[in-house]
């Protein structure tokens, strides 16, 4: 019986508790038998063996983003990964190496102070392991790709309590199906990840008031379907909430939103979103930007908070498609969505390079995601309602594959990969987690449940 290191386990009747199974999404209400709360690679395997020797299934933390697709977690393990967050720039040969619990600004931070940056998302808080297994789509996504291709290796802990390297040389399959295929595979433990230069950069936002959002977002819809990969860019209804720590020039208001970052001179990203521009948006703060500004320009929200959300991807969308959205969720409405978005891919998302890992690509023209606060059951069953009357809404522009980021309700993996690397996928599970000891936050090959045990 291995000795676990009992300061790093956290049981129901310690103190402790609730704040270590807490995720960023407060909406998920995880109960686990324990949490295990590792300082080091040694304190996961010793989890991993702890957690094989109960028969507990394990469910892995970076931040709770994602968290929702895991409640109620009753019975599990949770290695909740936060007290890990080293992260090491390696200038010279464009890498960084980091700790499994590392924010995106963990990495953004340090990296921009030396010239590069990361394939980051909209979040600052957002944890580079959980967003690169999903994918990872962010302001230089259409020039540069999803973040799980620029993984170069993963360090990982598996059901057996071995510590192993894979990347292009070692464990290649396991590799190939950590990018991408949303987790369940073992504890990541580390990732290298490639840097990148950026000679020019502009970003910024423009807004219109959201009574404008039928127009703005069908201008928006057809501009994104021709504009050049060195842009990323997002289309939103939003009601901002009336928060102090919200500008004054946009707090308690309800907008439309375009967004986005352009790889380019000033000149450059001048014709580029002239289109946008003819609108004649209220606020205009595109301009040469420096790098470390997008991750926060987006206005992600920070703090911990409840949401309720779900997306799906969709093929290039007409007026028709956009009226739609509108007349759900836009003015008039009493719409609880506080944010509908409609995330630009194409571009290099697009293109499934040679070598590329189990998701590779992204072949919908937009990324759809819609969510709001769920202060209450009734508020939580109206955002669902409404949400889904959007999906249905988008239905005939719908791609069959879910991009598994932007899925607050469990999907199944194989769709968002399709069945032929879904099969590949599976060998790999079955070789690298024969008895289905961790839990993929989507539905992955069907696994019979363990016996749940007491933990303690
Ligand atoms: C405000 C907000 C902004 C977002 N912006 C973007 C965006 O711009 N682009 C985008 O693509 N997505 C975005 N997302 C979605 C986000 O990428 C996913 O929610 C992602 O899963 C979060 O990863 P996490 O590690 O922070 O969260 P978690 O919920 O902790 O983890 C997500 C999944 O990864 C697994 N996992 C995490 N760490 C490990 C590990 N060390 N080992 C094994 N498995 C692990 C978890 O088990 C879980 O299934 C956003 C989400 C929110 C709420």
């Amino acid at each position: 019986m291995t000795a676990p290191n009992h300061h790093q386990l956290v049981f129901p009747n310690d103190y402790r508790y609730d704040d270590a199974r807490r995720a960023w999404n407060l909406a998920a209400d995880l109960r686990p038998a324990v949490v295990a709360l590792p300082t080091s690679t040694a304190d996961v395997v010793n989890a991993v063996r702890y957690a094989g020797e109960r028969d507990l299934r394990i469910v892995v933390q970076g931040t709770g983003h994602g968290a929702i697709v895991h409640a109620p977690l009753d019975g599990a393990m949770l290695v909740n990964m936060r007290e890990m967050r080293g992260v090491e720039i390696d200038a010279a040969n464009k890498r960084a190496r980091l700790e499994a619990g590392a924010l995106w600004e963990d990495v953004v931070v340090p990296a921009t102070g030396q010239g590069l940056t990361a394939l980051h998302g909209s979040s600052p808080n957002v944890g580079v392991v959980g967003y690169s297994l999903g994918g990872g789509i962010g302001w230089l996504a259409r020039m540069h790709g999803l973040s799980a291709e620029s993984v170069l290796a993963v360090e990982l802990v598996t059901a057996d309590g071995a510590v192993i390297r894979a990347d292009r040389t070692q464990n290649t399959d396991l590799f190939w199906a950590l990018r991408g295929g949303g987790g369940g595979l073992g504890v990541v433990v580390a990732l290298e990840i490639a840097l990148f230069e950026v000679d020019d950069l502009v970003a910024g936002m423009m807004i219109w008031p959201w009574e404008r959002s039928a127009e703005v977002l069908t201008r928006y819809a057809e501009w994104a379907e021709t504009a050049p990969n060195s842009v990323s860019a997002s289309g939103r209804m939003l009601q901002i909430p009336p928060l102090p720590e919200i500008p004054e020039s946009i707090r308690g208001r309800q907008l439309v939103v375009i967004d986005g970052a352009v790889l380019g001179t000033e000149a450059e990203a001048q014709e580029i979103l002239a289109p946008l521009r003819a609108l004649g948006p209220e606020i205009d703060t595109f301009g040469a930007a420096p790098l470390d500004s997008l991750i926060r320009l987006h206005m992600d929200p920070e703090p911990p908070m409840p949401t309720k959300g779900d997306g799906v991807m969709v093929d290039a969308l007409d007026s028709e498609a956009i009226e739609a959205l509108v007349e759900i969720a836009g003015p008039g409405t009493e719409s609880p969505l506080i944010i509908v978005e409609l995330r630009q891919l194409g571009g290099a998302l697009r293109e499934r390079k040679p070598g590329a890992g189990v998701l590779g690509s992204l072949d919908g023209s937009f990324a759809f995601f819609a969510a709001g606060v769920p202060l209450g059951p009734e508020v939580a069953e109206e955002i669902e309602l409404r949400i889904d009357a959007l999906k249905e809404a988008l239905a005939p522009w719908t791609r069959e594959k879910p991009y598994l980021n932007f899925a607050e309700k469990r999907v199944a993996i194989g769709d968002a990969v399709g069945a032929e690397s879904f099969a590949r996928l599976e060998t790999v599970k079955a070789a690298v987690d024969p008895h289905g000891r961790f839990r993929s936050g989507h539905a992955f090959t069907p696994t019979p449940p363990l016996e749940v045990a007491r933990a303690a």
